[in-house]
């Protein structure tokens, strides 16, 4: 099914079906009559995005109840709230980061002047995933709207009620000229993906990444690629075990482990992992109680195909506590592994679900070494309490972020920027960064017509023209 706030055409059962060259033409023209070039319309889309996350607050929280199972004050804190954090920031920051910045130029191009302008990179698409469908859809979106675009925004199929609120509610409280709203799934992406938008923002898997890039390449079209992956949590020795207990189940469970930037595996020595183990087993109890299948702040797998994906990584001889499972709920307890290495089907892919391995290692090296020979993770998380683990693992690893002592916080401060690295995915956003991201930075500069220094540069040349050229065009401006 497709749905947009724009015009559509009928189908042949009469269902809305989506015309996306004629979705692009049309806000093509509504970018080409300037209205959303203004810092006044930027504010009132953001301003009005806030709106309705604090007015609409019931009925998204329900909506993220019904696809995932989320409590709501969890969903106000990984997705309303912070979303809504998000805006704010940008609405305290925008007048600053729009306004054109002065550059200096060399000696001999004075008295020139030259500045950096920031201009809208036109209209662009905005590809969402189901697991945080509110903030994976509206901090982008904020990002795109901050800097002056148009936007289509495609929602995720997979989370179907937060789908119809957001397409419900998105027209009623921004502009619906410049902002739309296409529902869907892998067709109607595919349709979207073969115009040639003038941005391409998608958060979901890296296969599906690559679907993007390719198609973005047949136009040239410039593309964030916000993907996934295994982010390790190193647990020093000397680290605060119950702290890091506590914060890696936190960081693991939220959202039944569907998280991008949740702990995907422990790693640590033996003698670690012994003294964590107990710990995460209080932690779980602690948080979710003895039968966490009836605590209401613990989450549910989003359908079938990943709830049979997860279900095979519990192998039999790794469980270490939890590994009941429900069909009919899509229920999957919390679960630890132990005795798992780099081999074990768990460790072969991102595992976005409520399983935790356990991987021992020698020491630090042996840590660094593992962490390095995989995939460049989108997080990388190190408990410990040793100023020089932290210089190590800043010197000798690379990952999206590196938080130390608290997983997924990062996220939550929009002066850092946020996105990965590698096959964890490709630029990145929040506060600046987003506004950067959907931005082109102009280089403008004006060189007045009298004096005409430039002839110090026009043909034909003399040998005092060059000597006089080497020493001032060599020379850089201080
Ligand atoms: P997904 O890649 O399955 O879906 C994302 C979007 O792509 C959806 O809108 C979907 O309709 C569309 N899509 C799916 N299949 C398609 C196809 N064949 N052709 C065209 N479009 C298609 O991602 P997901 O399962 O919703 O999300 C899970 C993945 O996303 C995980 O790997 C997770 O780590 C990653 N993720 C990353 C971030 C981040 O910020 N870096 C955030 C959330 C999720």
């Amino acid at each position: 099914m497709s749905q947009t706030t724009g015009p559509t055409t009928a189908g042949a059962q009469g269902a809305p079906q989506l015309d996306a060259e004629q979705l692009l033409d049309d806000l093509r023209d509504v970018f080409g009559t300037g209205i959303t070039k203004p810092l006044a319309w930027r504010i009132a889309q953001l301003t009005g995005l806030r709106r309705m996350l604090a007015e609409q607050e019931g009925a998204l929280a329900e909506a993220l109840t019904s696809d995932l199972g989320k409590h709501v004050t969890e969903a106000w804190i990984t997705e309303l709230g912070f979303t809504s954090n998000e805006i704010t920031y940008m609405l305290s920051h925008l007048k600053s980061w729009i306004r054109p910045r002065r550059a200096s130029i060399p000696l001999w191009l004075r008295p020139a002047r030259a500045k950096v302008v920031r201009e809208p990179l036109g209209v662009v698409l905005v590809i969402s995933p189901w697991n945080y469908p509110v903030q994976l859809s509206l901090a982008p979106l904020a990002g795109a709207l901050g800097a002056g675009n148009a936007v289509v925004l495609k929602l995720s199929e997979l989370a179907p009620a937060t789908s119809a609120a957001l397409a419900r509610l998105l027209p009623q409280y921004l502009d619906p000229a410049a902002v739309r709203v296409v529902e869907g799934g892998a067709a109607e992406t595919t349709e979207l993906l073969a115009q040639p938008w003038d941005h391409i923002f998608f958060t979901g898997n890296g296969a599906v990444g690559r679907v993007v890039l390719e198609a973005a390449a047949r136009h040239l079209t410039p593309v964030t690629l916000e993907l996934g992956g295994k982010s390790p949590a190193f647990v020093d020795v000397g680290a605060d075990l119950e702290t890091a207990a506590r914060r890696i189940v936190w960081g693991k469970f939220t959202n039944a482990g569907q998280t991008c930037v949740a702990p995907d595996f422990v790693i640590a020595t033996r003698p670690v992992l012994d003294a964590l183990k107990p710990l995460l087993d209080k932690a779980i109890r602690d948080f979710y109680g003895e039968d966490p299948s009836q605590s209401d702040v613990y989450g549910r797998i989003v359908n079938e195909r990943h709830f049979g994906r997860l279900t095979d990584l519990i192998t039999t001889g790794h469980v270490f506590r939890g590994g009941a499972v429900d069909t009919e709920t899509r229920y999957i307890e919390p679960t630890v592994l132990d005795g798992v290495d780099g081999d074990h089907l768990s460790m072969q892919e991102e595992i976005f679900g409520p399983i935790l391995p356990l991987v021992e290692v020698r020491d630090v090296d042996e840590a660094v070494e593992f962490i390095t020979a995989r995939d460049k993770p989108l997080a990388l998380y190190v408990f410990t309490g040793s100023a020089e683990t932290k210089r190590r693992f800043i010197r000798d690893t690379s990952s999206g972020g590196l938080n130390f002592n608290a997983p997924l916080v990062h996220m939550g401060a929009p002066s850092l920027p946020f996105g990965g690295v590698g096959a964890s995915g490709m630029g990145k956003y929040h506060g600046e960064e987003s506004v950067a991201l959907f931005s082109h930075a102009k280089a403008v500069i004006d060189v007045p017509a009298k004096p005409d220094l430039l002839a110090a540069i026009y043909p034909p040349f003399s040998s005092a023209q060059e000597k006089l050229v080497r020493r001032f065009i060599a020379r850089p401006r201080p």
